[in-house]
């Protein structure tokens, strides 16, 4: 845990910027060094504000390290840095080309000035249950790279978080870069979010699939919701259930049911758990859909 006190204001945060991941490391190995990483600042500056989080002593600017920017492309993965902000998961066409859905994702993610800030690492330690970006990292069945002073570790998305706000980090690790499988040849992706308006919006429900359709029946499916339980979540039943059948009004009918049926979402502020439910189901059934006319 990093040290905290009754300091009140933003100026009387010790802010250290290191200039490369080694010494980001070494400052977050020793207590008496080590800070809240500090990315964007688009969710700890308002957490620190509403006193929903105390202000720290120490953070460690992440943003501008070299080693946490980079987003490069192997035969078969997208390598993604950390620090990589919203803007340039939108722009990038190697993320456009290997993980559509998350470019499309990010696009969604508050208003400009938002996603200029905010990044991936930020989003995916934030674990909100409503971050945007983590069905799209879900369904790649990829990694995430911490690393400490003592080396460094991967971590299967599917694992990485293990409940409401919590990931499996250690207090001196740092999420240096995702390795996300890229979309097959054949293979399609999809992406909604739903929320009270078009812009700006916190998600009811959103998700993304990615899928494939051979011989007139459905292949692979992966698909996975948030918003809808502590953490996103794959839906893994429906998943095995669809790959062999066709899609037609019946099996649309029994995957929106198979959905709704799986899902336990709570009513808050933002939607009730009923209507939860039932977008759950229906925004599987679009991804099918969307997944049929596609693939011709
Ligand atoms: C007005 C507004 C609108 C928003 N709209 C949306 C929206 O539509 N959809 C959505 O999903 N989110 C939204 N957000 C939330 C926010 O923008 C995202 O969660 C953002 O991605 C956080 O990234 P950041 O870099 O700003 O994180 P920060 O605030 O810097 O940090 C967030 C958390 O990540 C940790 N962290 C950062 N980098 C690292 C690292 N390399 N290693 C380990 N830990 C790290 C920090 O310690 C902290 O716990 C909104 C926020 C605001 C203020």
């Amino acid at each position: 845990m990093s040290p905290v006190s009754t300091l009140k204001t933003f100026e009387d945060i010790d802010c250290t910027f290191p200039k490369t991941l080694q010494e980001a490391l070494e400052l977050m190995a020793d207590e008496k060094t080590r800070g809240v990483p500090l990315a964007g600042g688009t969710d700890l500056m308002v957490q620190w504000e509403s006193g929903a989080l105390p202000m720290p002593e120490r953070v460690i600017n992440v943003k501008s390290i070299p080693e946490l920017r980079e987003i490069s492309e192997a035969d078969n993965e997208v390598v993604i840095g950390g620090s990589v902000t919203h803007m340039e998961l939108r722009q990038s066409s190697a993320v456009r080309r290997a993980v559509p859905s998350l470019a499309e994702a990010a696009a969604t993610i508050g208003g400009f000035q938002i996603q200029i800030m905010g990044t991936l690492a930020g989003s995916v330690a934030n674990a909100s249950p409503a971050g945007d970006l983590a069905p799209s990292l879900l369904i790649t069945d990829g990694t995430v790279t911490l690393a400490g002073v003592r080396g460094e570790r991967e971590v299967k998305l599917t694992e990485f978080w293990k409940g409401y706000r919590e990931i499996d980090r250690q207090p001196d690790e740092l999420i240096v870069r995702f390795r996300l499988p890229r979309l097959p040849e054949g293979h399609y992706e999809s992406w909604r979010k739903l929320g009270a308006r078009k812009a700006q919006a916190i998600s009811k429900v959103m998700g993304s699939s990615r899928g494939r359709m051979k011989d007139g029946v459905v292949s692979c499916f992966k698909v996975a919701l948030g918003s809808i339980a502590p953490t996103a979540v794959r839906l893994y039943d429906v998943e095995q259930w669809i790959v062999g059948q066709p899609i037609h009004d019946e099996t649309l009918k029994e995957a929106e049911q198979r959905v709704a049926d799986a899902v336990k979402p709570i009513g808050d502020i933002r939607s009730t758990a009923e209507y939860r439910k039932w977008v759950s189901g229906r925004l599987v059934r679009l991804f099918l859909e969307e997944l049929a006319a596609r693939s011709g």
